[in-house]
């Protein structure tokens, strides 16, 4: 068998301990590392004066990580600048914030050059590589560089931009022909499969879609939506922890009665914060009977704290939160608890499970794994309801949410008295459903597929949302075109024809 190698920006390796510090995707890609023998490549998150290329090699609970440190130019232009000011707000619909220096981009070539020169000697002739993300797009054409020929994928884990935000990107041509150096290229939702298609179809040259994957630069590259999961079994464990008891019994004491309402996100523009407490400013206003019966809670904590963009946003969330309290608090009740701690995820399965509601309302999200987890917290026999946000990846899959658009707060309020009022019966049918889609698509299936994908072998059929171009029905393929409409529904094209326009 194959070995793995697994490279992602920042390494995050299991602990052991069992209390859920760690998140699913560590343990399930530590899983599979162990499975596969394989190696875990990455930033090791500190910074050198000068970058000497020196490997650290650690062997941890059974995986063998290797890390290298990154000079501060380097943090500041590939890190904080081109990742997290130029591609993180630009691929989730923030032009705005997106932020366009030469230097940013130079940086960023030059930390996955590094990268590159610093993997390739490790990579023996059979090994699968896995790339993961955003600050590392244009590695593999790097390693193609340095004379590596093994399967290389890559999965993005946030949202692919529509066609005509892509576009505003100084170097977006380099950036999307990078992509066609891997052999297969994966993404969060069947949405972001087809605006990356489109995005090709129109913009290169005599690209098409074959039996064999997305032709374009010369070179096929295979595309599939593989929806990541989380670790459902661990988390509903963790549900049911000591500690998450706890918790839950303090959250029950605190909310004494009322409902609570939950929200946990780290305190970044793309959950919709502000439009989230805007709804339920928009709630308290609209149900004065209903006010003091609920309470919301917002777990927000700090994330990226140099980026200036995230410094306003907390303020206007301290301001904004102060008014709503300010304005309908009582002596004894505050409609809003704003906290800016970060929780171990075992604290956290027990606050989800004393919600009545899990407020999940990003304006764009590559996945939502919060969604995912108040679900797996919940009691079968008296679970909460999800309200989730119609651009989060995750609504793809959780139909059975009240599925809202953040930017409406009448929406958010009406979801919202929806779900409170939800009687008993209908929300253990919603749940049963988004349950049963949590445990069967978990973290273990979405990496499962990956490989199998990566590996190419024909029994390495996806299930279902887990579609791969060029081996079965794809849902983004299947849905109505957006370029071809007439023909398509004329039936006029093959079915691999479809978005070619042949
Ligand atoms: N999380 C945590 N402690 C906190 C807040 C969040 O461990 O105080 C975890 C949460 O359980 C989830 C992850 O952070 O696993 C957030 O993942 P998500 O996909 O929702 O959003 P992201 O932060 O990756 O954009």
């Amino acid at each position: 068998m194959s070995r793995l190698i697994v490279v992602s920006n920042r390494v995050t390796l299991p602990s052991g301990s069992g209390d859920g510090s760690v998140g699913g995707l560590a343990m399930a890609l530590a899983a599979a590392l162990r499975e596969y023998s394989g190696l875990w490549f990455g930033w090791s998150g500190k910074t050198t004066p000068a970058f000497t290329g020196h490997l650290n090699l650690q062997r941890a609970d059974g995986v063998t990580v290797a890390t290298v440190d990154l000079e501060e130019v380097d943090l500041q232009e590939y890190y904080n600048g081109y990742a997290n000011k130029t591609l993180w707000p630009l691929f989730h619909y923030r032009q705005d914030l997106t932020a366009y220096d030469r230097a940013f981009g130079e940086g960023y070539a030059r930390v996955n050059r590094r990268f590159a020169e610093t993997l390739a000697p490790l990579i023996e002739p059979d090994d699968l590589v896995w790339i993961h993300d955003y600050h590392l797009i244009p590695l593999a054409r790097e390693l193609r560089a340095l004379g590596v020929q093994n399967r290389i994928g890559f999965f993005l884990h946030i949202p692919w931009p529509a066609h005509q935000l892509m576009v505003t990107l100084p170097g977006h041509r380099q950036l999307v022909e990078s992509l066609f150096d891997y052999d297969l290229v994966g993404f969060q939702t069947p949405e972001h499969v087809q605006a990356f298609e489109e995005y090709v179809l129109t913009e290169a040259q005599g690209a098409r879609v074959g039996r064999e994957g997305l032709r374009a630069h010369g070179r096929t590259t295979r595309v599939g939506a593989f929806p990541i999961g989380i670790d459902a079994a661990d988390f509903i464990r963790l549900a049911q922890s000591e500690t998450a008891q706890r918790t839950y019994d303090v959250m029950k004491a605190h909310t004494a009665f009322r409902k609570l309402i939950v929200g946990v996100d780290r305190l970044d523009y793309s959950k919709g914060l502000e439009e989230r407490f805007a709804g339920f400013e928009r709630f308290l206003a609209d149900n004065p009977d209903l006010r003091r019966e609920t309470l919301m809670l917002q777990i927000a904590p700090l994330s990226r704290d140099s980026v200036e963009a995230y410094q306003e946003i907390r303020a206007r969330l301290d301001s904004l939160s102060g008014r709503i309290n300010g304005e309908y608090a009582d002596i004894d009740w505050n409609p809003i608890r704003y906290v800016n701690k970060t929780y171990r995820r075992d604290e956290l399965a027990g606050v989800y499970r004393a919600a009545q509601v899990g407020l999940v309302t990003p304006m764009r999200d590559g996945m939502n794994l919060v969604a995912k987890e108040f679900v797996a917290a919940q009691d079968p026999a008296d679970p909460g309801v999800l309200v989730l946000s119609r651009f989060a990846g995750a609504a793809d899959q959780l139909r059975q949410a009240l599925i809202v658009n953040p930017n409406s707060p009448e929406e958010i309020a009406e979801a919202l008295k929806r779900a409170l009022a939800m009687d008993r019966s209908e929300r253990i049918a919603r749940w049963r459903v988004l349950h049963d889609n949590i445990v069967t698509e978990d973290v273990t299936a979405w990496r499962d597929a990956f490989v199998r994908a990566l590996t190419g072998s024909r029994d390495a059929l996806p299930g279902p949302g887990l579609a791969v171009h060029g081996e079965q029905a794809h849902p983004a393929r299947d849905a109505p075109s957006r370029l071809y409409p007439d023909a398509q529904a004329r039936g006029a094209l093959p079915p691999m024809a479809r978005w070619t326009g042949v």
